[in-house]
């Protein structure tokens, strides 16, 4: 049994008592009592440390309390905490010029929200306006987010009990380990997807489809990089049909695939990117849409009608001048990208050939998915309550998971180190070896 300091204790009865839980049926949870961090750790109140290979929801890229994004949020408390939407500031334009130098030539503005929900939620609303078209393609293996449009453009289990906003269609998106067209390479995979893709546009009608709307690389529904030529294909679809492509970066932007923005490894460039979590790690709550110098045309001399009093808040602001700053200085992109290429990638491959319970790897960065079997030949994903095994293993192990239906994901930090690596991949290996048992 876990010793409760009175603190530990004191956060779990408040918690239990008056706080309501996300996605959750409240009466059985106990979730972990977290107190501090640093990097890729955090610890209770008693000293007790995990190491985060969740990042939380996937959104701390640059680990936990980094010196420089604290007092970036310190500093700017200290002279300006807070200030509407309508005014210029200073540190909401560095924001906003770090994150456009980074996105491909021609989107030069952003516009913040509180997250990335809203960031989908005005990027539709853009596209829609922009067009003058309603609808919005996107895929059944995705999540983009808990508001009105967001959450009906999301395509898993979330969105079916939510189903308020209009005007959305899905499609099946590229994902050969569970093929949805009986393909048995990534070039079939890939054309096949297009294929079905174009009939979709052309049977909904080209000319009421205002936008695409995909996660570069769809990451709760299990890190499924494209395969090369999808995004470009998909780009040309849109091209072709006049329709909005938005790529939604909120989970795999800022690093996470190695990359500042995942599209950059497939040679696209999109007309809206949406992005939140990994622009400043969460430290303030924030996301927002780069916009094509196109889009953003249409609204020179058009109202936008949208807006929220948080857009731009300084403290946000600050946090990602903070956070850009410190990922190019300390070159966090390129040491996510090479520990994924050099230790992540090769030691999951290893735990794949030792363990017959893995059924497929698949990543780059420090996205990565290891999904898990029953069977092997017949991919029948792995029982619930095996994955529910699997998570309180690894956290009495000291590792928090993120487990999404039959899969692990191992999203460390991007400044995670070898050394954190080996000892995550430790404790995977003996869960695994656990699970293998039970097959
Ligand atoms: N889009 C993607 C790809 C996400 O993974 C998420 C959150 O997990 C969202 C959008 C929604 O972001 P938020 O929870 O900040 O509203």
């Amino acid at each position: 049994a876990q010793q409760y300091t009175d603190l530990d204790a004191r956060a779990a009865e408040l918690d239990r008592s008056h706080v309501f839980h996300s996605w959750s049926a409240q009466a059985a949870l106990a979730p972990l009592v977290v107190a501090g961090g640093l990097g890729t750790r955090v610890w209770d109140h008693s000293g007790r440390s995990y190491l985060d290979f969740a990042s939380q929801l996937v959104n701390v890229n640059i680990g936990h309390q980094h010196p420089r994004l604290v007092e970036a949020i310190q500093e700017q408390a200290a002279t300006l905490a807070t200030i509407g939407p309508a005014t210029a500031n200073l540190t909401r334009g560095e924001a906003a010029r770090r994150i456009v130098a980074r996105a491909p030539e021609g989107m030069n503005k952003v516009f913040f929200t509180n997250g990335g929900a809203d960031a989908n939620e005005n990027a539709i609303r853009m596209a829609r306006l922009h067009t003058g078209r309603d609808k919005v393609i996107s895929t059944y293996r995705s999540y983009h987010g808990n508001t009105g449009a967001a959450i009906v453009s999301t395509g898993d289990w979330r969105r079916v009990s939510n189903e308020y906003a209009r005007g959305h269609v899905h499609v099946f998106g590229p994902y050969l380990y569970r093929s949805e067209f009986w393909s048995t390479t990534p070039e079939e995979e890939c054309e096949r997807a297009l294929r079905h893709l174009r009939r979709v546009i052309e049977c909904e009608g080209p000319a009421g489809i205002a936008a695409i709307l995909l996660e570069t690389v769809p990451g709760t529904a299990g890190v499924l990089v494209p395969p090369p030529g999808y995004l470009a294909g998909v780009r040309a679809l849109a091209d072709e049909f006049g329709i909005v492509l938005i790529l939604d970066e909120v989970m795999c932007g800022f690093g996470r695939t190695g990359e500042w923005f995942a599209f950059d490894a497939h040679g696209v460039v999109p007309d809206l990117v949406t992005f939140a979590k990994g622009v400043n790690s969460g430290y303030v709550p924030v996301g927002g849409v780069v916009i094509s110098d196109a889009i953003a045309s249409t609204f020179d001399d058009r109202v936008f009608p949208g807006g929220l009093t948080y857009s731009g808040h300084p403290l946000a602001a600050a946090s990602i001048v903070a956070s850009i700053d410190a990922m190019e200085e300390e070159g966090i992109v390129d040491h996510a990208r090479q520990l994924g290429a050099e230790v992540i990638g090769p030691g999951l491959a290893a735990l794949a050939n030792r363990h017959p319970v893995v059924g497929e790897v698949r990543g780059a960065g420090v996205f990565w998915a290891v999904e898990l079997v029953a069977d092997r030949s017949t991919r029948e994903p792995l029982s619930a309550a095996l994955m529910g095994r699997a998570k309180a293993e690894l956290l009495g192990r000291g590792l928090i998971p993120f487990i999404a239906d039959n899969r692990i994901h191992v999203v460390p930090p991007c400044v995670v180190t070898a050394d954190e690596v080996a000892e995550a991949l430790k404790a995977y290996d003996a869960v695994l070896t656990l699970l293998d048992e039970e097959i």
